[in-house]
């Protein structure tokens, strides 16, 4: 947004606007003069730090009367061509397919794309940006150098909530120490989409309970024992399923899923369903761990 009104202010010589902006800031505006009008100048350096040069996005029309943009196929500026070649340019591209799973609520597929990409806000990153911190030790643990695979399976408390994880379902991929590894071991167990995507939903709920832990510990110095983690990453799983699902019906029972270690997941046509916790069966008290937004 603030290229485009470098864009503006590059194009619309004559514009009204520009005359009252140059006005009332004393215009030309300069790079050092502070403000939303230096920072619109400085878009342009700010840009080529990250090897983007605007002068050259921008060309003048065939006819003379101004001037267009290369990047949108209307030749006029637009912010999300602008936005794309960013973010090609920032983030980093492995080929890795970005995983969209059904029975997670947006803000949970967006952690998981940050996890995975890690661009969570861990101290190392943070670190890198050169934001100033007293300290960049785990919170959790106190004794080692924060950073995303740390958090997620190296750390004493992720290892704990793990092996509680293992004692619940046997295919947990226990021993990875990267997060990378843990996901690529997660995809690689066989079975069908249904099971596949039940496993993503528990690492998942594994990953957004972790890291909400460690936030409480490092901002609220709320601490939490390792199987308070465990039992609401088993009820957020729950409920991720249960309120997504198409049917409805494929969770009905907290403690049989808490308690049950091999889930057995089957759809029959239209219908998905757990064949341990039948809707035939239904015990429906349900006690809430945590509270669960649904948006
Ligand atoms: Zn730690």
């Amino acid at each position: 947004m603030l290229a485009k009104w470098w864009w503006r202010d590059r194009t619309e010589l004559e514009a009204k606007w520009r005359k009252v902006v140059q006005n009332c800031n004393a215009m030309p505006v300069t790079r050092r003069g502070g403000g939303v009008w230096s920072t619109i100048c400085n878009i342009e350096k700010d840009l080529g730090n990250i090897g983007i040069n605007l002068l050259t996005l921008m060309c003048p029309k065939a006819d003379g009367t101004g001037w267009e943009w290369h990047l949108d196929s209307t030749r006029k500026y637009t912010v999300s061509s602008l936005r794309k070649l960013i973010d090609a340019v920032s983030l980093p591209s492995d080929g890795r397919k970005t995983d969209w799973i059904r029975w997670l609520p947006n803000k949970a597929n967006i952690l998981l794309w940050r996890v995975r990409i890690n661009r969570l806000a861990t101290r190392d990153n943070l670190a890198r940006r050169g934001v100033a911190m007293p300290s960049n030790v785990c919170p959790m643990c106190l004794s080692s150098t924060e950073n995303l695979d740390h958090v997620m399976a190296n750390c004493s408390t992720s290892k704990v909530v793990g092996a509680y994880m293992t004692s619940w379902v046997d295919w947990w991929p226990v021993r990875e120490t990267t997060v990378e590894g843990f996901w690529s071991s997660l995809n690689a167990i066989g079975g069908d989409n249904i099971t596949k995507e039940v496993r993503k939903v528990i690492g998942t709920a594994f990953f957004w309970n972790i890291w909400i832990h460690r936030n409480n510990t490092a901002f609220n110095s709320c601490v939490k024992k390792e199987i308070e983690i465990f039992r609401n990453t088993q009820f957020l799983a729950f409920e991720w399923i249960r309120c997504r699902s198409k049917s409805g019906n494929l969770l009905t029972c907290l403690s049989k899923w808490q308690s049950s270690q091999h889930h057995q997941i089957a759809e029959k046509g239209n219908q998905v369903t757990c064949l341990i916790c039948p809707s035939d069966s239904l015990v429906t008290t349900i006690t809430p761990l945590i509270s669960v937004d649904r948006s």
